[in-house]
C-alpha cells in the first residue's frame, strides 16, 4: 500500500492533521478509535485559543460539536502565592470575543472522527500500531504490529510524547519530569463562574477552575506526587471541600460531578522536529506544563504550519523532501521556544524551589511584575 503521507498516532494532533491534509492519498494509523461521548462531563478538558477554534472550523470539526457543551472564557483571574496579588486577563481589553474555549476531549475527538469517516482518499487503520519505521531513498516503509506494511513519501509522527516515529528516526528528545501530577475532575459550584478561568500559584502547585457549561467547573490541580496521591485517594465530598478551601470559596460549595484522574508531569523537547521522510507534531516534538492550557494548541498550530508548507509545494515536489520539512521546523521554532520559555519561566518563579525567586522576592517585585514579559508573551502566543 502506497501513499502520499502516513500520520501515525491518532490523538487530536494526528486527526486534526490528517483531516487538513484532505485531497492527499493519505493513511491515519490509530491505536484506538474514540468511544462516543456519554451524557455527563468528561474529565479531559481542553482551552482552546481562538487561532485554534478557527482552524477547526475550517476542517468543519467545530461546528460538529454540540454548541451547548462549548464554553467561551471571557476572562482569566490569576491569583499569586502572596494571598494579595490578582492579575486579570479580559477579552473586551484585549479586542477579542474571547479568550478561549473550554471544549471536552471526547466531543472534540468525536467531531473529528466523523470528518475522517467521510475524507475520500484517506484510508484509516484502527486500531492498529505502528512497530517499525525505515526510510529509503523514495519512500518510508512502516510496518504495523499486525504484520501489514505500508509505503509512504512522508512519516509524519504524531504519536505523543513516548514517540517511537521519533526514537526509530534517530531525534533525540530532552525530557525532564517536574515531579508532579496533574490531578483533573469535574465539580458543580454553588456560584455562577461568569466565564471567567480561575487560577491560583501556590508556591509550586498551581490551581486551575475552567467554565463548564452551566454551574460546573473543570479542575487541573498540578501538585506535588505527595499531595496528588492523597488527593485521588480522597472520598468525593472531602475532595469538593479541599478544593473549595484551597479556592478561597470563590465559587462557594463545590460537588464532584466526575471523579479525579491523575497525569505525571514532564517536559519535553525533541531536538528536531524533522529528518528526511519524517515531521514530527504535537505532543511528538515538544511537551509543556498545562499550566497554560497550551499543550494541545501548539500541536494544532504545528498541524496548520505542516498542511500550509505541504500544500504550497507545487504538484511534482516531494513531500518528504527534507529542505521542504526544513521550512516547517523553521515556522515553528520561534513560536515553540516562546511558549515554552513562557511556560516553563511561569512554573520556575513560582517554584519555591528555585533560588531566584527567593532572591525576587526580596527585591519586593510582585506577581503582577513578575508576570508582566510573560503576560505579554503568553497573551500574544496564547490567542494563535
Ligand atoms: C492535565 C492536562 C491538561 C491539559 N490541558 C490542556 C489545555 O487546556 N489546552 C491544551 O492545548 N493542551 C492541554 N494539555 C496538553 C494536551 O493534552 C496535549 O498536548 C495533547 O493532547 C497532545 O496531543 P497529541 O495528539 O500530540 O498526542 P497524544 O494525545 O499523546 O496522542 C498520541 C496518539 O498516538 C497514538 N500512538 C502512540 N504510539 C503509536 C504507534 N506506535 N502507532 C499508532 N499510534 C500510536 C496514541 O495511542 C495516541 O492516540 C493538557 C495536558 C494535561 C496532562
Amino acid at each position: 500500500m502506497e501513499f502520499d503521507a502516513v500520520v501515525v498516532g491518532g490523538g487530536l494532533v494526528g486527526a486534526a492533521l490528517a483531516r487538513a491534509l484532505r485531497g492527499a492519498q493519505l493513511a491515519l494509523i490509530a491505536q484506538e478509535r474514540p468511544a462516543a461521548p456519554g451524557a455527563g462531563f468528561d474529565t479531559r478538558v481542553y482551552a482552546i485559543s481562538p487561532g485554534n477554534a478557527r482552524f477547526l472550523e475550517s476542517l468543519q470539526v467545530w461546528q460538529r460539536m454540540p454548541a451547548a457543551r462549548v464554553t467561551p472564557v471571557h476572562a482569566m483571574r490569576v491569583h499569586g502565592d502572596d494571598g494579595r496579588s490578582v492579575l486579570e486577563f479580559d477579552a473586551y481589553r484585549a479586542g477579542v470575543s474571547e479568550l478561549a474555549w473550554i471544549v471536552e476531549d471526547g466531543w472534540l475527538q468525536d467531531a473529528l472522527w466523523q470528518e475522517l469517516a467521510v475524507q475520500d482518499r484517506l484510508q484509516l487503520f484502527a486500531p492498529a500500531a505502528c512497530e517499525r519505521l525505515e526510510v529509503g531513498g523514495e519512500a518510508a516503509r512502516l510496518a504495523l504490529r499486525d504484520g501489514r506494511t505500508l509505503a509512504a513519501r512522508l512519516v509524519i509522527g504524531a504519536d505523543g510524547a513516548h514517540s517511537a516515529m521519533r526514537e526509530q528516526a534517530g531525534i533525540k528528545a530532552s525530557e525532564r519530569a517536574y515531579g508532579q501530577v496533574a490531578v483533573v475532575a469535574n465539580f458543580a459550584c454553588q456560584r455562577r463562574h461568569d466565564n471567567v478561568a480561575l487560577q491560583w500559584f501556590q508556591g509550586g502547585p498551581v490551581l486551575a477552575l475552567l467554565p463548564l457549561p452551566g454551574d460546573h467547573v473543570s479542575m487541573v490541580w498540578s501538585t506535588t506526587e505527595a499531595h496528588a496521591a492523597r488527593l485521588l485517594a480522597l472520598a468525593p465530598p472531602a475532595l469538593a471541600l479541599e478544593v473549595a478551601q484551597a479556592s478561597q470559596q470563590a465559587l462557594g460549595e463545590l460537588a464532584v460531578v466526575t471523579p479525579a484522574r491523575g497525569f505525571a508531569l514532564r517536559r519535553l523537547i525533541a531536538a528536531r522536529m524533522v529528518a528526511p521522510r519524517l515531521a514530527l507534531v504535537g505532543d511528538a516534538a515538544h511537551v509543556v506544563h498545562p499550566l497554560a492550557g497550551q499543550g494541545a494548541n501548539l500541536g494544532f498550530q504545528d498541524a496548520r504550519e505542516l498542511a500550509q508548507v505541504l500544500a504550497a509545494r507545487g504538484p511534482y515536489r516531494d513531500p518528504g523532501d527534507l529542505r521542504l520539512l526544513r521550512r516547517y521546523e523553521r515556522a515553528r521554532a520561534e513560536a515553540i521556544l516562546a511558549m515554552r520559555g513562557a511556560v516553563h519561566g511561569l512554573y520556575w518563579l513560582f517554584d519555591v524551589r528555585s533560588a531566584p525567586l527567593a532572591w525576587l522576592r526580596n527585591a519586593g517585585l510582585n506577581l503582577t511584575n513578575r508576570l508582566s514579559v510573560m503576560k505579554n508573551v503568553l497573551m500574544r502566543q496564547a490567542m494563535n
